[in-house]
């Protein structure tokens, strides 16, 4: 198929490409370049032999994305393209309600315009708000603490409405769990721009010595080890999961939604234990205070990916940190290196 991968210079959405290749997909990028940089799409073309079409621009220019859709001929869209920093939400909101939610009413028209009726959409765990019971399941209550997750929730929103308005929407809406890792390749993998807001990239920029310590916010969480617990998945993982996402969706009509998850919870100790064995020292940190809207834990149940999809993650905790550390170590400042 050809599939439009809006985002796709960026992490996820670049992995995710080279998975798309390897499957004989001819994937065709739209980026405005926001948060990538344009050598990503060498680094693709490199690692998958193969480069992929890359259009510099962006999902709000309707016209763009009219001649876009019908000139490559695509026949699904997978929409990475978004702006991702709970804080940033914060304190800029217009910002994420127009690149967000803005950004992805105007694909879904030019979608509809051009006949194109199937997406997989980038959703986020942070559609279930402070969860009162876990694991997760996808039937829990939604709910959102930040403007940032807010936005995620208008879009599954409007993907419901737009899904019972007309059957032959195929909607998916993934939601991601903790996106961590690297290509194995060590090419490609997460270049946050400043300091990192994240747990993985922060301990790998520390591992690299761009940074003097970890700071563990809070130690005092009803944790079995008092630090906070997520479910991290790997982004080669992930990178599959919308593979299985696009192959269940395609003519199958309905919204769709999927936790992408591995369903075991890791610590923040057992993180930084596991990615000072990856990179060979030990790795300073600090307990510093709790950080706020932070919960202590939060895991997927990832049953119905993996019954209706087939899909489940494969990927350990070693694998995540040792591709992780084999991206930061032979890119130490990322894709400015
Ligand atoms: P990323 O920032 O690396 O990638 C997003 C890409 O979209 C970037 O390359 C950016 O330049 C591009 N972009 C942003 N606004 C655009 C616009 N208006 N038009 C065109 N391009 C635009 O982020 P990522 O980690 O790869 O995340 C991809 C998606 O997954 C996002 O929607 C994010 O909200 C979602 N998600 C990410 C995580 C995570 O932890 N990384 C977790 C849950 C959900
Ligand atoms: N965390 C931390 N120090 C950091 C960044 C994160 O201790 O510099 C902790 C955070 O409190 C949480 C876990 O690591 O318990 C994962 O945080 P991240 O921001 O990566 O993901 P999210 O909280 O959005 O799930």
């Amino acid at each position: 198929m050809n599939i439009l991968v809006t985002g796709g210079a960026g992490y996820i959405g670049s992995i995710t490409t080279i998975a798309l290749i390897a499957a004989g997909h001819r994937p065709v990028i739209l980026d405005n370049l926001h948060n990538a940089s344009a050598g990503v799409i060498e680094r693709i073309a490199e690692v998958a032999g193969t480069r992929p079409a890359f259009v510099h621009g962006d999902i709000r220019d309707r016209a763009l994305l009219d001649a876009l859709l019908v000139r490559e001929q695509i026949d699904a869209v997978i929409h990475f393209a978004g702006l991702k920093a709970v804080g940033e939400s914060v304190a800029q909101p217009l910002s994420y309600f127009d690149n967000n939610v803005h950004g992805t009413l105007v694909l879904l028209a030019a979608m509809q315009a051009a006949g194109v009726r199937t997406l997989v959409f980038s959703s986020s765990a942070t559609v279930y708000g402070d969860a009162p019971e876990l694991p997760l399941r996808e039937d829990a209550p939604t709910s959102a603490t930040n403007p940032y997750g807010r936005s995620k929730l208008m879009v599954e929103q409007v993907l419901a409405d737009l899904a019972r308005s007309d059957p032959a929407w195929s909607l998916t809406a993934l939601r991601y769990f903790n996106p961590v890792g690297a290509h194995p390749s060590g090419r490609l993998g997460e270049d946050p721009q400043g300091v990192p807001n994240n747990l993985m990239p922060y301990i790998a920029q520390v591992a690299v010595g761009r940074r003097e310590f970890l700071s563990i916010y809070g130690d005092d969480y009803p944790t079995p080890d008092g630090t906070g617990v997520r479910d991290y998945i790997h982004v080669m993982d992930l990178a599959d999961g919308h593979l299985a996402a696009l192959d269940h969706g395609h003519g199958r009509p309905g919204l769709h939604v999927f936790n992408l998850g591995t369903g075991a919870g890791v610590s923040v100790r057992e993180m930084l234990a596991a990615f000072g064995a990856a990179c060979g020292h030990a790795l300073p940190h600090r307990i510093v205070a709790r950080r706020p809207g932070d919960v202590a834990a939060c895991w997927a149940d990832p049953t119905r990916a993996r019954e209706v999809l087939g899909w489940q993650a494969s990927r350990d905790l070693r694998t995540m940190c040792e591709d992780s550390w084999r991206w930061q170590s032979n890119n130490p400042r990322g894709y400015a290196a």
